[in-house]
């Protein structure tokens, strides 16, 4: 029997885990957290930050070809080094990870470095990484054991140059050429960061489109700008095998052509992820309730087992982790006698390719289904005064409107559209109708005032464009 006793333990710390057991310090829990691989989790070692690390990289490399317009003149083109690259990515990760371990032991959070396994009585045994065993119990216990990426069982799959998102961040050059297989954010993402940098680049996906969650016009859009770009975009493809033809990968894939192969010298696996179930084999035999390898979990983040809840990529949900994170403080809320629940209806989903895309809400075709009397507009970044400073005036902003004028979706394709879409977030949280966004004096010249814009037009008067003209009406 565990002599050691917790209020709240938390088992993995990626962003599900670590914020929930700071949120549970907070509110004056005794917290244990067991994490057996690296403090941060995929987010921070090998997902969003590193990925950042990397697009930021490749995105002033992809700036170098419009210097010159500036007066700026660079040999051409720019040379590249990769490891000095992985050495900025390495620093990054290395500062993000140790600023979690110091958050940790700033709430007084008793780290284990070892895998946790978990019984449903709430008792934790932890595999440490020196070799020892510890035991304790937990008045409640938060599942954050997170996701790894899904490896489809097809022939060479695990031959050599084949990577994925784990296995894709320390290459020692760029790669010549480069199979992307899967056309979901994670493989577009890094196509679009290998073709900046100097690969050439094909991305296979299965589905008839690739970023399937995505806006038809603002996907149509992107589709253009990454093929012009010269990334080649193969849908309706399912890869079946890869296979060495001599120095190169062959990847072949069925189309309603037939047959077809693609050649690189590399191959990256970015199809799915799959949750991570490591440590909750107990848990599941004594009756875990799961679907299709995800644990269930109510509003409240409350698996069907008394006091463990579970939270992140563990748990059906958007694959995020800004949304882990928020699973994660209302897991803890909950823990701690507390009243709280997940709304999924505004999660606001960043897509970082260049030109950014970032949306939240109801696609135009979802909420034309839901509400036929939904209202579309746009605004085009060719008519912000910041953007065109900025020489990136490709894209728009689209709002989709209901019957109140309150939004329902909204939609952005170009620079900073990550950032600049929790405008529309908050807007939508507290329930603003277009016109106190209208209202609302954004600063100039700033993007931001393209958002106004967007909702401006919805109102019928809109400054930097003809009023009732829409990009839908001038292409
Ligand atoms: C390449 C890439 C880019 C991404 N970019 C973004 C992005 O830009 N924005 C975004 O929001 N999301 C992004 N994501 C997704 C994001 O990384 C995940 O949604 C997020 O990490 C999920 O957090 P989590 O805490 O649920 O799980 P994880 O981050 O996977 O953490 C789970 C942790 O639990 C540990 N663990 C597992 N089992 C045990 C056990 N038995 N005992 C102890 N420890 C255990 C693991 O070692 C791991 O550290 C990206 C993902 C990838 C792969």
């Amino acid at each position: 029997m565990a002599s050691t006793h917790y209020n709240v333990a938390v088992i993995g710390a990626g962003p599900g885990g670590y914020v929930a057991a700071i949120r549970a310090a907070q509110l004056g829990a005794k917290v244990a957290i067991v994490e057996k691989q690296y403090l941060g989790g995929t987010c921070l070692n090998v997902g969003c930050i590193p990925s950042k690390a990397m697009l930021h990289i490749a995105e002033v490399m992809h700036s170098m070809s419009s210097l010159a317009e500036l007066g700026i003149n660079l040999p051409q083109p720019p040379t590249f080094d990769m490891k000095q690259a992985v050495v900025f990515k390495d620093k990054v990760v290395k500062r993000m990870t140790g600023g979690v371990g110091a958050l940790m032991k700033g709430n007084n959070v008793d780290v284990f470095d070892g895998t946790a396994s978990v019984d449903a009585s709430r008792n934790v045994t932890v595999a440490m990484k020196d070799g020892s065993m510890q035991q304790f119990s937990a008045d409640k216990i938060i599942l954050a054991t997170g996701s790894v990426p899904l490896i489809p069982p097809f022939p060479g799959v695990d031959g050599r140059n084949v990577m994925n998102s784990d296995t894709c961040w320390n290459l020692p050059k760029t790669p010549e050429s480069i199979i992307c297989v899967g056309g979901g954010v994670i493989g577009v993402e890094l196509a679009c960061m290998f073709d900046a940098l100097g690969s050439k680049v094909t991305i296979v996906e299965m589905l008839p489109n690739i970023l399937a969650p995505v806006d038809d016009e603002v996907r149509k859009l992107l589709v253009r700008i990454l093929s012009k770009r010269g990334i080649n975009i193969v849908t309706g493809a399912k890869v079946e095998s890869i296979a060495d033809e001599g120095e190169v990968k062959k990847v072949v894939a069925s189309t309603q052509k037939g047959e077809e192969s693609f050649s690189g010298e590399y191959v990256l696996i970015a199809v799915s992820r799959r949750a991570n179930t490591t440590g909750l084999e107990q848990l599941m035999e004594q009756g875990l309730d799961t679907d299709r390898g995800r644990v269930r979990v109510n509003e409240k983040m409350e698996t069907n087992l008394p006091g463990i809840y579970a939270i992140g990529d563990l748990v059906h949900g958007a694959g995020l982790a800004h949304v882990a994170s928020t699973e994660g403080e209302i897991a803890s809320d909950n823990a701690m006698g507390h009243e709280a629940t997940m709304d999924y209806n505004v999660v606001p989903n960043p897509i970082y390719t260049f030109p950014e895309v970032a949306f939240v809400g109801l696609t135009e075709a979802e909420a034309k289904e839901k509400y036929p009397e939904a209202r579309v507009e746009r605004f085009p970044w060719s008519a912000n005064g910041k953007a065109v400073a900025m020489g990136e005036t490709d894209g728009f902003t689209k709002v989709i409107i209901g019957k109140y004028g309150e939004i329902l979706g909204a939609h952005i394709i170009g620079p900073d559209a990550t950032n600049l879409v929790s405008e529309y977030s908050v807007a939508m949280r507290g329930e603003l109708t277009v016109e106190e966004i209208a209202e609302t004096i954004h600063p100039h010249p700033t993007l931001s005032e393209g958002l106004r814009e967007a909702v401006l037009a919805a109102e019928g008067r809109p400054i930097h464009i003809p009023p009732k003209q829409s990009l839908a009406r001038t292409r």
